[in-house]
């Protein structure tokens, strides 16, 4: 019996349990729908790392005799139209546990009709709404949700099957598309499964002992940008989880915030969009179509860490943790624009964006998510500069017209009297004024 393995966030072969469950019942045809849905909020870079990502795959999957059926449009559509096809009996996924993911999939399995859709495994080592309190109701702390994972566990990596399974290649699709062009000197990380699993290596013989110590530090650049990898689900976080050891906690709590995130927005899929603690909702706000929100998204605030993170987030489509939370405090609390503008703007951007890591970053950051920072602790972008960029090499390294700044000076250019840079922008805003609004507006709806 043939089978139509739908591919959706597991552009992988190894560690795949849909892989296994369609290869039980007989041969298997590969697809990916391109789905405007999912692509029109995407930015170039994504869409390319994606392209690539499916010709990655492709080649393996040629490797074994099979190849990716690519069909472009509706899924509720195309994937009946393929299984029907192929004379598919099933269609198996990788459940998705997203707001869009879970209606498009309840929406799929209506048109099916008579063939199955088949849910195995997902992209998290446990999948969302599986721990649970005592009550049985969702964790909102992620402490007590991280004990309570750790406790649930999670299976070992599944067997490697890709070269016993037998391929279906016989349907005609589209090409995978060319990719979009990108900013000049955009460098994205290697496409692909072999790509992910090598960078992951090296990453631990290099890198991951150090993680906990150097982690905050953007200059260093020593985290283990998997987050690419694991967005599109080149890996599967079992497989990085399964590597770990015991000194390795730091890291291990790290995935064990993706699967929080993933988790509460399966339970509240309304945060996404709107506020999990609704009280801030009624602060008010700055407009976003303003002169001030297009300097911080081109990164000229003239604040030095605020403006490197915007421009890696532009040069890379990538940016630290610690300075993802710099910039997005500053434009909630010194801009006083709501995280939903930022939110989309890391959304467009970002090659990693992962809906429920993105908009839970921003609440956290805002102090309206789950144990989020309270909205009165406000990060100073000058002293979370000279902390944690400590020679002022990140800085230097994405903002040129400080590079003839020396050392720690960078983060304080205007204090250089004739010496600073002409060409850098002045501050849009004085960080110490901005600071006292953000707490009148705070304590205006406190009640
Ligand atoms: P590492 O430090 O090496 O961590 C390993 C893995 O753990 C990451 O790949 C990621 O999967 C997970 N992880 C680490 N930190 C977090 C975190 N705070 N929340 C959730 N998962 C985490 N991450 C995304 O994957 N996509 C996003 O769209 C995204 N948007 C963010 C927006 C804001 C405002 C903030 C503050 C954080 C956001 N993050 C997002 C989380 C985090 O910044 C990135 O996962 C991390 O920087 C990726 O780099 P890395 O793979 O080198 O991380």
């Amino acid at each position: 019996m043939t089978s139509v393995l739908w591919l959706r966030r597991d552009l992988r072969l190894r560690d795949h349990p849909a892989l296994h469950e369609a290869a039980k019942r007989g041969p298997v045809a590969a697809l990916f729908v391109l789905d405007q849905r999912l692509l029109a909020p995407a930015g170039d870079p994504r869409l390319a790392f994606l392209y690539r990502t499916l010709r990655a795959l492709d080649g393996q999957l040629r490797e074994h005799g099979g190849r990716l059926l690519v069909r472009r449009g509706n899924p509720v559509v195309e994937v009946p139209k393929a299984a029907r096809e192929a004379a598919a009996e099933s269609v198996h996924v990788s459940a998705d546990f997203g707001p869009y993911g879970r209606q498009r999939d309840e929406a799929v399995e209506q048109a099916l009709g008579d063939i199955a859709l088949v849910r195995t495994g997902s992209p998290y080592a446990v999948a969302p709404g599986r721990v649970r309190k005592q009550d049985g109701t969702p964790f909102k702390v992620y402490t007590p949700f991280y004990r309570a994972w750790e406790q649930h566990g999670w299976r070992a990596p599944a067997s490697v099957i890709a070269g016993r399974v037998e391929w279906h290649a016989e349907l005609a699709g589209v090409d995978i598309p060319d990719e979009p062009s990108l900013p000049a000197g955009l460098a994205l990380p290697e496409p692909g499964e072999d790509a992910a699993l090598a960078a992951w290596r090296a990453y631990r013989k290099a890198a991951l002992a150090a993680y906990a110590e150097v982690r905050n530090r953007p200059d260093l650049d020593r985290t283990s940008h998997m987050s690419v990898y694991l967005k599109w689900g080149c890996v599967h976080p079992r497989t990085l989880l399964a590597d770990l050891g015991p000194d390795d906690e730091v890291f291990r709590r790290e995935i064990a915030w993706r699967e929080f995130y993933a988790s509460v927005l399966y339970d509240w899929p309304e945060s996404a969009r709107s506020y999990f603690q609704p009280a801030l909702a009624k602060m008010t706000y700055a407009p976003a179509d303003t002169k001030a929100f297009r300097a911080w998204q081109e990164g000229r605030t003239g604040y030095p860490i605020v403006d490197a993170g915007m421009r890696q987030l532009l040069a890379q489509g990538w940016m630290h943790n610690r300075v993802r939370m710099i910039v997005a405090s500053f434009l909630v609390k010194d801009l006083h624009i709501e995280w939903q503008h930022g939110a989309r703007h890391f959304m467009q951007h970002l090659v990693d964006a992962d809906l429920a890591s993105n908009q839970h970053g921003w609440q956290w950051t805002a102090g309206t998510g789950t144990d989020a920072s309270p909205y009165y602790r406000i990060f100073n972008p000058i002293t979370q500069g000279l902390k944690f960029d400590p020679d002022g090499d990140y800085v230097r390294r994405f903002v040129p017209e400080l590079r003839g700044v020396a050392g720690k000076a960078a983060h304080e250019p205007w204090d250089l009297g004739d010496d600073r840079a002409a060409d850098y922008p002045e501050r849009i805003v004085d960080h110490a004024l901005e600071r006292t609004v953000a707490l009148d507006r705070y304590n205006a709806v406190r009640g």
